[in-house]
């Protein structure tokens, strides 16, 4: 088969919860604040007004984790808004793992298909029931003040942020892996580590002044060859971790097994 074909060969779904040890605040802008809301309020779904965590967001922060990690991806594009830009890497070598699981924006000049996709990831019922249960400044949020300090008078200025509290947990989210080309296996070893670098660092805004630590919590690991969705009685390939330290251990088993259906 020549090597530019594309075929699917399967899906690796990473699966489990993703749990606020601090404060969570994915804010979604100061666009669309009402008077008499919050200011810096968090993005909530449409339906249910719960505050959720945008697939786009988790995605993102991996990728920029991943690139910060690899010398061959530094930042070389501008995305967003003249307001919001954020840099990004971006190119066209087929050898480069971070635009080959996070995707090239728009797919320009993608050699293939994205591998990773990201679910939004909603807060679980045992957190919605908690919350509802707590006196909270928000419904399911509290309202932080955080304080910049004037050099000269020594004056606060009192800013107010709103977060998820800490404890919230949110599930299960799930990473779905896409088995192209005969070396992807090898690329969820890359997935596994953002994971790891994002419980050192933070999810959403305010990281640096002690909001967004998360640590991703009973993953599972499934690897659906696609025969599977044709009906076929395929065996599932199945693997538990309580947390991403244990996951180390099962990285070489999990991508051994990737690797046996992008054989088949
Ligand atoms: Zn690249």
């Amino acid at each position: 088969m020549p090597s530019d074909s594309i075929n699917l060969y399967g899906r690796v779904l990473v699966t489990g919860n993703i749990r606020a040890v601090t404060g969570l605040h994915i804010g979604k802008g100061k666009e669309g604040v009402m008077i008499g809301g919050v200011d810096n309020p968090v993005m909530r779904d449409a339906l249910s007004n719960q505050p959720y965590i945008p697939g786009s967001s988790l995605k993102g922060k991996l990728r920029s984790l991943a690139e910060k990690r690899d010398p061959k991806a530094q930042p070389n594009m501008n995305i967003g808004t003249a307001k919001a830009k954020v840099r990004i890497h971006v190119c066209n070598d087929p050898t480069c793992q971070v635009c080959t699981i996070y995707g090239i924006p728009g797919q320009e000049g993608a050699q293939a298909p994205t591998r990773l996709i990201v679910r939004d990831v909603f807060l679980t019922e045992e957190s919605v029931r908690h919350l509802s249960a707590l006196n909270l400044d928000q419904p399911f949020t509290e309202v932080k003040y955080e304080a910049s300090i004037d050099r000269i008078t020594s004056e606060a200025n009192p800013r107010p942020l709103e977060r998820v509290p800490a404890g919230a947990v949110f599930g299960p989210f799930e990473l779905v892996f896409s088995l192209y080309k005969e070396d992807d296996c090898r690329l969820l070893r890359n997935l596994f580590e953002a994971m790891r670098l994002l419980e050192d660092d933070y999810l959403g805004g305010s990281g640096s002044r002690g909001s967004g630590k998360v640590r991703f919590e009973d993953l599972s690991i499934t690897i659906r060859p696609v025969a599977a969705y044709a009906g076929e009685e395929v065996a599932a390939i199945s693997f538990t971790a309580e947390d991403t330290q244990a996951l180390r251990h099962q990285e070489d088993a999990i991508v051994a097994a990737a690797g046996q259906v992008l054989a088949s």
